[in-house]
């Protein structure tokens, strides 16, 4: 048997060998939470406290979730995947697709990832002739998202005003769309498991007596209604309820603007009577310098825990600050800082750049492009997001269930097969008329239209017929013939790429299958009456409970599967494990990631922290959390940057030095260059009060005209016939003249004439 506990300082074996009752690990970055939570997890079985079926543990990515079963199952002689280690909301699918019968949803529900919600919304807002003026998508969609988020059904929203009804109103008749098509969006995934605990009292007790350790990481940034969850989940306040383990940052809680509610903290000492609150100061991430600048910054928030982390490593390199003139200068300047890294003997994957808005990735992405570096940037297109990868699963999402309205619009003539408009409009008559979804609705068409759109049904019923007792990947290969989809990029001049992408499709099936147990030797999907009979528990009421302990394959055809994990890693914002490439993100994405080198660009007022910030209550400290988060990513080397001026939505701005510098010991910086006061000038301050977002362009030209003139700006994502999708990363000239330098990732950097080019807004 493997020693668990032999690296452990004596406060996180406390915190790893406490009796089983609640407790709260309050600790500062880098302190070992994540480590004391998974090798807790590893003693608790080892010394048969538990069995692993009665553990639930949740993270905040699903790469997390991967990493703690990797560790679990290298200290511990188990097999990990049953487990139930995920996301909140991989959580809650699992417990959906187990009994979703009781939930109310279709066995082959579908998760409607956060791009697929907003089309929805914009069709319903079309069809309900709503002005999307008045009532934009976006704020639809935040509106529905952040009532869920606090656990509220639409008959629970208070509304206090005519507009606030309207939304009411729209929020509960998008409800009605989601239950029609058999789609759930991520917060419908919790509020929805949420309600079959809180409603079905023998699943709930079957769950809380499974479940005696509840563990969960990151806890300051769970909001409501997975505190709620959790509650009902662990039986909070019964005479056996499980042991709730919490490990969280106060001072990392960065998620408010998600609905993030850090008083949770609090809550739940209280409502968890917790007795075992145990601090971690003892840092084994980063130097002393680096750890200086984070305890010396956090120190001037006010709603603070309070707690400091001390370090044995010695102080270390000083924190080095560079003042640019430009942002064009200040990603020169990263450039030049990380190539002097690598030539010391870096890894390029331990050289992290974080800034606090996507949009300043690009004149970054630009010089590092220039300069030969590779880099990869988070948070950008993922995989399954790609328009052709989303395509080829649309097709398999109608083969699970042909109600998803997204994934039918989304191929029912693409490749196009003479469906036009008219059509189309006819289609969704006959869909509302008879509330039903457009799949359904199809015989309802008369005439031409009617008989392409039949067309349409049968090659999907084909497809279906065709794969049903095949493997995932060839059921993937069907598909892409089938649809059609292989031979259309085929007949494109430059289509190389997508259909490498989509034949990368058949490997990811095919790795799925393995890694999560569809394999041969696994247990077949048994399908409702196969559970009743097998592996099933009926409680005394009669109501059927699958065994929790069954493997995902049985309560999951490989196929409903595979979309869901498409759906979950597309909402997943988190970075990817290391490729040989510098790594570009936002300081959110950064979270629980360390690396050997970071750069904090940006750092000026109004970008980091963001001018938002000065209106929401809280709003600054909010911030000063985020740098502290950026800051303590970093093991040996800290750069901080700032520029004075950075051209934002084709205007030039005039940025004040961000107060946090002010915030840092003097002792562990040092300053590359003259650190000189800054005063407003009348003009700067004008400049600064006129624009509002984030961008980058740093074009004389194009600064003077302005993006307005000429339709496109710098950082908007295109697509272009021949090269594929694009990114503007300058624009200049003016007029009838102007010319955008675009990345096309593999196709690299073209300058194209905007006059001429035929580009796509994507
Ligand atoms: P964050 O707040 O950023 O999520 P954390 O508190 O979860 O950080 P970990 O990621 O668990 O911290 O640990 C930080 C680093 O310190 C990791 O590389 C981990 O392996 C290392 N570490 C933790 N405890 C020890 C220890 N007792 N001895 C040596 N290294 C340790
Ligand atoms: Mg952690």
């Amino acid at each position: 048997m493997q020693n668990l506990l032999h690296n452990l300082n004596p406060e996180q074996l406390a915190a790893v060998t406490l009796p089983s009752q609640s407790a709260l690990i309050l600790a500062g970055a880098g302190s070992g939470k994540t480590r004391v939570l998974t090798t807790r997890i590893a003693w608790l079985i080892q010394t048969g406290q538990v069995s692993p079926s009665g553990i639930l543990a949740v993270t905040f990515t699903n790469k997390a979730s991967k990493e703690m079963m990797a560790r679990l199952s290298a200290m511990l002689p188990i097999n990990t995947r049953g487990m139930w280690i995920g996301t909140f909301h991989g959580l809650c699918n699992r417990l959906l697709r187990a009994h979703y019968r009781d939930a109310g949803l279709p066995q082959t529900f579908q998760i409607l990832d956060s791009q697929d919600q907003l089309s929805m919304i914009k069709r319903m807002l079309k069809t309900l002739n709503v002005d999307d003026e008045k009532y934009p998508p976006k704020n639809v969609m935040y509106f529905i998202n952040g009532a869920k988020d606090q656990g509220l059904r639409a008959q629970a929203v208070e509304a206090y005003d005519d507009y606030n009804r309207k939304l009411v109103e729209l929020y509960d008749i998008y409800d009605g769309q989601c239950q029609r098509e058999g789609v759930v969006d991520f917060a419908e995934l919790l509020l929805r498991s949420y309600e079959l605990l809180s409603r079905n009292q023998p699943l709930r007790e079957h769950y809380q007596a499974r479940f005696r350790h509840v563990l969960v990481d990151e806890f300051q940034d769970t909001n409501d209604l997975q505190y709620k969850w959790l509650k009902l989940m662990s039986g909070q306040g019964r005479e056996n309820g499980a042991a709730v383990f919490a490990v969280g940052d106060d001072d990392q809680s960065i998620y408010a603007f998600r609905g993030a509610n850090v008083g949770n903290m609090g809550a739940f000492e209280r409502e968890f009577a917790v007795q075992n609150l145990i601090k971690l100061e003892q840092n084994y991430r980063s130097h002393g310098h680096i750890l200086d600048s984070a305890n010396t910054l956090i120190a001037n928030n006010s709603k603070r825990l309070g707690k400091n982390l001390r370090t044995d490593a010695g102080h270390g390199e000083p924190v080095r600050i560079y003042e640019a003139s430009s942002d064009l200068q200040e990603a020169q300047w990263i450039i030049e800082e990380s190539k002097s890294l690598i030539a010391e003997g870096a890894a390029r994957n331990e050289i992290a750049v974080l800034y606090r808005s996507n949009a300043q990735s690009r004149v970054i992405e630009h010089a590092l492009f220039s300069a030969g570096i590779p880099y990869h940037v988070y948070g950008g297109q993922r995989y399954f997001q790609r328009a052709e990868v989303k395509h080829a699963i649309a097709y398999l999402q109608l083969m699970d269930n042909p109600h998803n309205d997204s994934a039918f619009l989304r191929v029912v003539n693409f490749p196009t097969r003479g469906i036009g408009a008219r059509a189309l409009e006819q289609l969704q008559d006959a869909a509302q008329q008879h509330r039903i979804s457009l799949y359904a609705a199809v015989p309802y068409v008369a005439g031409k239209a009617g008989s392409t759109l039949n067309g349409f049904v049968r090659l999907i019923e084909g497809a279906r017929f065709e794969s049903q007792h095949l493997p995932l990947a060839e059921m993937v290969q069907v598909v892409l013939d089938a649809s059609t989809l292989l031979t259309h990029y085929q007949n494109e001049k430059e289509g190389a790429d997508r259909i490498e992408n989509l034949e990368q499709l058949v490997s990811a099936a095919t790795l799925f299958v393995s890694e999560e147990g569809f394999g041969r030797d696994a247990p077949a999907f048994l399908g409702p009456k196969a559970q009743a009979a097998g592996s099933a528990i009926v409680s005394g009421d009669g109501i059927e409970i699958v065994d929790a302990d069954a493997p995902l394959a049985t309560v999951m055809s490989p196929l409903s599967a595979f979309l869901s994990h498409a759906s979950l890693e597309a909402g997943d914002n988190q970075a990817q494990a290391g490729q040989d490439a510098l790594q570009l993100m936002t300081v959110h994405a950064s979270k629980g990631l360390e690396f050997d080198a970071v750069f904090i660009t940006g750092l000026e007022e109004g970008l980091f922290p963001h001018e938002n910030s000065a209106l929401a209550e809280g709003g600054v400290e909010e911030e000063r959390r985020l740098m502290y988060v950026a800051i303590t990513r970093a093991r040996q080397r800290l750069y901080m940057c700032f520029a004075q001026t950075r051209m934002l939505h084709g205007q030039t701005r005039y940025h004040l030095r961000s107060r946090f510098f002010d915030e840092l010991p003097e002792a562990a910086l040092k300053w590359l260059s003259p650190k000189i006061a800054h005063h407003w000038s009348a003009a700067q301050k004008s400049a600064w009060d006129d624009v509002p977002e984030a961008g980058a362009n740093h074009n004389k030209v194009a600064r003077q005209i302005g993006h307005k003139d000429i339709g496109w700006r710098i950082g908007e994502s295109v697509a272009h016939q021949k090269f594929g999708e694009g990114v503007i990363v300058d624009i200049e000239g003016g007029g009838g003249n102007a010319r955008a330098h675009i990345n096309f990732g593999r196709h690299g950097m073209k300058l194209l004439d905007l006059g001429v080019a035929k580009l796509e807004k994507l």
